[in-house]
């Protein structure tokens, strides 16, 4: 058995956070990827546990250093995933957990093919989008507005995940998302399958 990979990826306001916050209570045995931004800090982030918030300047050395697994540039900001802790959970048996965009999960799955599971969560509508991160009071109007249409490329990628959320009711969501992150341990490409055929067959045979 070795580790695996869960990508979550949809818009910004599909409530994806607060799944993946509630999830972490009831799943085992994980590691979350913390990603580094150039975008400013919301009320209520943490520096080091939503993110690792730095200068544009920093990013670019830590790009030329190859520190990244992946990078994007996301609505005008750059994210980018740190390699080592990533490659150290995998050795060590973790599900380890990525909240990151399209771009991400397209070159992350490229890179894992076998041990990577994916799922898209987002909103019913666009318009339940825009209410939701208008309730949400976290950015201004222009970048509300920019998100909404970043939103609508993002959504044209969702044949490419394995599973997709409709965010209707949290709870339901929050059972199902559960569900994949247990199956996504379980796929038959993260065993050994000689191993476990040797193992089975029991000396009487
Ligand atoms: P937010 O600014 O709302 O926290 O995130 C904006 C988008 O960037 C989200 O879709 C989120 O999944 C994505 N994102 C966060 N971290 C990374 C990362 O390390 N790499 C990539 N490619 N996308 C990321």
């Amino acid at each position: 058995m070795a580790g695996a990979i869960l990508i979550i990826s949809g818009p910004s306001g599909s409530g994806k956070s607060s799944l993946c916050h509630e999830m972490f209570k009831r799943v085992d045995n994980y590691y979350f990827s913390i990603s580094s931004t150039t975008r400013a800090m919301r009320d209520r982030e943490v520096n080091g546990i939503d993110y690792y918030f730095i200068e544009k300047s920093e990013f670019i050395r830590d790009i030329e250093c190859g520190y990244f697994l992946e990078w994007a540039e996301v609505h005008g900001n750059f994210y980018g995933t740190s390699l080592k802790p990533v490659l150290n959970a995998i050795e060590n048996n973790k599900l380890v957990i990525f909240d990151i965009d399209v771009q991400g999960h397209q070159s992350i799955k490229e890179k894992f093919p076998n041990i990577t599971t994916s799922v898209f969560i987002t909103t019913p509508t666009i318009s339940e989008l825009k209410q939701r991160l208008q309730k949400r009071n976290t950015d201004s109007d222009n970048i509300i507005n920019n998100r909404i249409i970043n939103a609508y490329s993002e959504m044209k990628n969702i044949s490419k995940y394995d599973y997709l959320l409709i965010n209707n009711d949290f709870d339901t969501s929050l059972n199902n998302l559960i569900s994949i992150a247990t199956v996504a341990k379980l796929k038959t490409s993260l065993f050994d399958v000689n191993d476990i055929l040797k193992n089975w067959k029991d000396l009487s045979f």
